[in-house]
């Protein structure tokens, strides 16, 4: 199986070579040149098989060029019970008779950017090996939050391998902050930018995209990659879970095998929903996709009108991980919609220079048969945390509640009745000063500390507080600089 990239189809790797280098050298994202496929046969036989058996087969279908062999150790070490506190990896919870939860955070950092980022340095080191790769690998991550910790855990002490972080110095929740900043190891780095996440992700592509950059590292003997969700190598294994999730339902008897289900995904960079998106192409019986957006809801507006337009007012708000304008991972749909490389690239450079696009006529068409969506503020995923809460005495993020709060209004506004899967992308302990407002506005206002308020919450809710989250409190804090957002290439060149 081979990979070429969004903006020039002559670009071909294989998988290895895609995942060692992150983003082509033309800026481009790498795609799988054809979708692989799971028969309804298969779906069957992985119904009674485990999550890590269930990673193996549909890992296997896209890193054909790696052994069996080599995927199976990855996948044991990435999704071992050493790692998660759930023995289904990503269980199911039914929150109402036709809606369950799917509950992505049970990992090391209790946010579902776990399950890719478990993974991806192994598949890194492999992909190392095998290519002859001999440079150090030094990995840049911009992250709205959770992707910062969730890579500077999976890289932490791996050999080889260098991990350097930017966040955005007040775009982070305070527990957030905390767990990158007080992460242990050699070969990770961690600084706050004056910007928002866009200016971090941006100023990481700036990197990546400069050749004379490249090749000062390269004489150093080091190269460039990332961990972001522009690396193929996060994607593919977030297939896994929605393949796993359908599994799930079937084995429990929630749903019969073929039955379609509709996804709702609560969306930022477009990297977990695109999952579903091949998920789907494989032939997974989903129905519609259905895009939850917050305040900044960029991406709503895309799906409902094919214009994408990022010139518009910043939010923070109380879904962080969400608060992005320049949805990555919108690229490649684009390219698997149209298979046509010079129109990618064109709508990107547009989007670089005016910050606009537009799509139409049948590749739009195509965009709405697939998707739905909806936004949802902080006052209203407020609303939603302390009625699920009464309701079923489930505790829901803030990002989470974004996401079932536009599941409802979708089921509401079409009257489908097909069941719908939620993903639940993190512990509510991660967003404790929202959650506990939510839930008990009283006490979230008398108690400022962080882990004061989860304490509070985990006493009234009686919803256990996640250990790694526990043991934040009597860490030290490692990492305390900050740079501006156009300096991020001389503050990576002083840190090594
Ligand atoms: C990263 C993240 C998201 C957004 O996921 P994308 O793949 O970027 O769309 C949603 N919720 C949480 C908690 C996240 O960490």
């Amino acid at each position: 199986m081979n990979y070429c990239s969004t903006r020039d189809k002559a670009v071909i790797k294989d998988s290895a070579q895609a995942i060692l280098q992150g983003i082509s050298a033309d800026g481009g994202l790498f795609v799988p040149t054809e979708i692989p496929k799971i028969s309804p046969s298969e779906l069957q036989e992985l119904c009674g098989k485990s999550y890590v058996e269930r990673a193996r087969v549909v890992l296997g279908k896209f890193l054909t060029d790696f052994t069996p062999d080599e995927i199976k150790d990855c996948v044991e070490q990435a999704y071992s019970l050493e790692r998660f506190d759930d023995a289904a990896i990503a269980p199911i919870a039914r929150i109402s008779p036709d809606s369950y939860l799917l509950e992505l955070w049970h990992g090391p950092t209790c946010a579902f950017k776990d399950m890719a980022l478990q993974l991806l340095p192994r598949l890194m080191v492999t992909s190392a090996n095998k290519t002859g790769e001999k440079r150090e690998i030094v990995i840049l991550v911009a992250t709205s939050g959770d992707t910062g910790k969730a890579a500077l855990e999976g890289f932490c002490d791996v050999p080889g391998t260098r991990m350097m972080v930017f966040y955005p110095e007040e775009g982070v929740s305070p527990m957030q902050k905390r767990q990158m900043c007080t992460q242990d190891g050699d070969n990770v780095w961690v600084c706050g930018i004056r910007g928002n996440f866009d200016d971090a992700q941006s100023g990481v592509k700036t990197i990546f995209a400069d050749k004379a950059t490249a090749d000062e590292f390269s004489a150093k003997g080091k190269m460039l990659s990332s961990a972001n969700s522009i690396n193929w190598g996060r994607l593919v294994p977030q297939v896994v879970y929605y393949i796993s999730a359908y599994c799930d339902m079937v084995a429990s008897g929630e749903i019969t095998m073929g039955q379609e289900i509709n996804v709702t995904v609560p969306t930022g960079n477009f990297g977990n929903i695109l999952a579903a998106y091949y998920a789907r192409e494989m032939g997974l019986p989903i129905g519609k996709l259905i895009c939850a957006s917050n305040r900044n809801n960029v991406l709503t507006d895309f799906l409902g009108t094919g214009v994408y337009d990022r010139n518009r007012q910043f939010y923070a708000t109380s879904s962080p991980s969400m608060d992005i304008l320049i949805s990555s991972n919108l690229e490649r749909l684009l390219w698997q919609l149209s298979k046509d490389d010079a129109l990618v690239k064109e709508l990107m450079a547009k989007l670089s220079t005016n910050g606009r696009y537009e799509v139409s006529g049948e590749l739009f068409d195509k965009i709405k048969e697939l998707f739905d969506s909806g936004y949802c503020d902080d006052d209203s995923a407020s609303a939603t945390i302390s009625r699920v809460f009464d309701d079923c005495s489930y505790l829901a993020d803030t990002h989470t509640a974004v996401a079932i709060k536009v599941a409802e209004d979708y089921v509401a506004r079409t009257g489908d009745k097909r069941k719908m899967l939620i993903v639940s992308t993190a512990s509510p302990y991660k967003f404790s000063h929202s959650v506990l407002g939510a839930i008990a506005p009283k006490m979230a206002a008398e108690i400022l500390d962080e882990f004061e308020q989860a304490k509070a919450m985990e006493g009234h809710t009686s919803v256990a507080m996640p250990s790694p989250l526990k043991e934040l409190e009597g860490k030290a804090v490692r990492f305390t600089q900050v740079c501006d957002k156009d300096k991020m290439l001389s503050a990576v060149q002083q840190a090594l």
